[in-house]
């Protein structure tokens, strides 16, 4: 189907970008890469009069380290954090750009859109919320810095006002002993996944000092699961302590039936996903290179 007629505008700053959502008000929307908007207005679910595009905004796509943290440009696409040997510090973020989709919506979706769009089934509000990130926000008052973990409130809804955009992602290095890991269940590569699970784990040696455990694509927003962090914090990560995280991870899990399966199957499933990630995560915090696919149905 043909998405309604619309108006293209093409920004050449973030600042003009926000000044003309203001004037051309709440008819018009940013574009970014348009892997969820176009495709929802050519279904018409969306239908904006006015669209802004990003994409040409020189110096919005970048990927540097400044002092103890990773600076992505909103504009930054997923395939160029895929391949960027600075994001690849944090291996958990290559875990999550490389299991997006396919190459073509890799190709042009963004970071800034995956989080503006909070979609309960995107993969990086999932990853991020393990780290301490932080997004750099620009709106017609000015700049704001907001936490990740305020910053998405309601399925697809966030606390940006409506011609606010996000301008660039934060993320904090993790201390020394530190490891990350991020594992989706997908039925076939261009689809959401069915469940997935990000861990963060700092240990001293064989002992969990913290960790930080998300679940996606199992309730509207991204589930923390206190639970299964309380199971591992303070303790030896041993078989009882990983079987307490999982069976708190599946009572934390809230999913809908659906045709990816039952809320049984999720519920299994979330846990199953937990158990491969705590295992990869402390082999990281360990030192150990360990590369990681999505799981495939
Ligand atoms: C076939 C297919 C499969 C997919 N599978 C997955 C998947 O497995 N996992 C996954 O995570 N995602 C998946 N996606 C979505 C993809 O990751 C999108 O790139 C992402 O959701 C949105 O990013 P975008 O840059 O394309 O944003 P757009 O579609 O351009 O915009 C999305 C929304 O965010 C707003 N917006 C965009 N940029 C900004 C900004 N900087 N500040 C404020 N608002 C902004 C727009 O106004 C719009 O409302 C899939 C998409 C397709 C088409």
């Amino acid at each position: 189907m043909y998405p309604r007629p619309f108006h293209y505008h093409r920004a050449s700053s973030l600042r003009e970008a926000v000044t003309m959502l203001s004037q051309l008000g709440e008819d018009a929307r940013f574009l970014a890469g348009g892997q969820s908007l176009i495709p929802l207005m050519k279904l018409r679910f969306s239908n904006p009069s006015h669209l802004v595009d990003l994409s040409f905004v020189p110096g919005a796509a970048y990927i540097k380290q400044e002092r103890s943290a990773l600076h992505f440009g909103a504009l930054t696409r997923h395939s160029e954090i895929e391949n960027s040997a600075t994001a690849a510090m944090l291996p958990v973020l290559h875990d999550c750009a490389a299991g997006i989709a396919d190459v073509q919506v890799r190709n042009r979706g963004t970071i800034g859109g995956s989080l503006a769009e909070a979609d309960p089934s995107g993969d990086w509000a999932t990853v991020l919320l393990t780290q301490e990130t932080e997004l750099r926000c620009l709106g017609p008052s000015g700049e704001r810095t907001v936490p990740l973990r305020g910053f998405i409130t309601d399925a697809y809804t966030t606390v940006l006002g409506h011609d606010e955009l996000i301008q660039e992602v934060i993320v904090r290095i993790p201390p020394p002993g530190s490891g990350g890991a991020y594992l989706a269940f997908k039925r076939s590569a261009p689809v959401y996944p069915t469940a997935s699970v990000a861990v963060q784990l700092t240990m001293d040696g064989g002992v969990c000092k913290d960790a930080v455990i998300t679940l996606g694509c199992v309730g509207l927003t991204v589930v923390r699961s206190e639970g299964s962090e309380a199971a591992l914090r303070g303790h030896e990560i041993d078989d009882k302590a990983i079987a307490a995280a999982m069976e708190a991870a599946r009572a934390a899990a809230d999913p809908q039936a659906d045709m990816r399966g039952s809320v049984e199957y999720k519920r299994v499933l979330v846990a199953a996903l937990l158990k491969r990630a705590i295992e990869i995560a402390m082999r990281r915090a360990r030192g150990e290179q360990v590369e990681v696919s999505h799981i495939y149905a």
